[in-house]
């Protein structure tokens, strides 16, 4: 487990092979020390932030991991140009606390030959999945190889990614995967846009519109909270119109779901979620807010 230069400034190792990271792990669980994991992509901002402090402060030790998974992009996707900057990363999370960062190569993920998946079939298929096919196998895949490599006791995830969320879940669940996955709650900008390693993408002109997205969605709670189930298809039509009108370019999709399978809600008494995803120029946005008890 050799520490580089940013490390001993910083006093966070940076771990790059599986083995290595089994070997830590396996130390700390020697010395009765709890684990907790936060799975990123790096570029790392206030909502990431949030996340490694939850664990920081539940757990004794914490691993936050940095791959840009290519196999959860489609072949017109970002892979290429998402933003790296493991040297800013590294330096960050020392300061939140964190003990690891895991950051391992493409070949060290995925040696070659590596063909196993695992797909989340339902639930990894709808609004998300149908806009980006195959995007929740490669996230299952690589989420399960990272709690596999890990072995952490809790796992944390955020609300933004709120299907990703439930596809994880449901995975860990599934896949008798002894850990606990912990959902936390969205970070956002004053003006109310959820923190986003893709908002870099937006110009500033874009950047002014984006805040649009919430608003809507917070439209579409009052309206449904008020008008109850009957009335979700006329607001989840006129929320796609507004978010049009308000300088997106394209709405792949505005929803209102049961908070836990994703499927349409037939009233307004159990958990639901409104889930958007939508373009601005070529940056796709996606966000949500909970209806009623999620
Ligand atoms: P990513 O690097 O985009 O794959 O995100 C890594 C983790 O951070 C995921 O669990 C995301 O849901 C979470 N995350 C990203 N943005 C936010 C945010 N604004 N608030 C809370 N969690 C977030």
């Amino acid at each position: 487990m050799a520490l580089t230069a940013t490390d001993m400034a910083t006093g966070l190792d940076t771990i790059r092979r599986v083995r290595d990271l089994r070997a830590c792990v396996a130390s700390w669980r020697g010395a009765g020390l709890k684990v907790g994991l936060v799975p990123t992509m790096g570029a790392l901002h206030g909502g990431h932030f949030s996340l490694v402090r939850r664990s920081v402060a539940s757990l004794d030790r914490t691993i936050v991991t940095l791959f840009v998974n290519p196999r959860q992009f489609g072949p017109n996707e970002d892979f290429a140009r998402y933003p790296r900057d493991e040297a800013g990363d590294a330096a960050a999370l020392a300061r939140q606390g964190a003990q690891v960062l895991f950051a391992p190569s493409l070949e060290e993920m995925y040696p070659e030959g590596a063909v196993t998946t695992v797909a989340v079939p339902d639930i990894g298929d709808l609004l998300e999945g149908e806009f980006r096919p195959g995007f929740f196998t490669g996230v299952a895949t690589v989420v399960a190889k990272l709690l596999i490599q890990a072995a952490p006791d809790v796992a944390f995830f955020g609300e933004k990614d709120f299907q990703q969320l439930c596809v994880i879940k449901r995975m860990a669940t599934d896949l008798d995967l002894p850990v606990t996955i912990e959902g936390c709650p969205i970070v956002r900008e004053d003006d109310g846009l959820a923190l986003s390693s893709r908002n870099a993408y937006l110009s500033a002109e874009e950047r002014k519109r984006a805040p649009a997205l919430h608003r809507i969605l917070q439209s579409v709670v009052t309206r449904v909270r008020e008008g109850g189930a009957g009335c979700v298809a006329a607001a989840e039509a006129l929320a796609a119109r507004e978010l049009l009108v308000a300088g997106f370019e394209k709405v792949d999709y505005v929803a209102v779901r049961d908070a836990s399978s994703l499927a349409p809600i037939a009233s307004v008494g159990a958990p639901a979620r409104v889930l958007a995803a939508a373009w601005l120029g070529r940056t796709r946005l996606i966000d949500n807010l909970p209806l009623s008890g999620s």
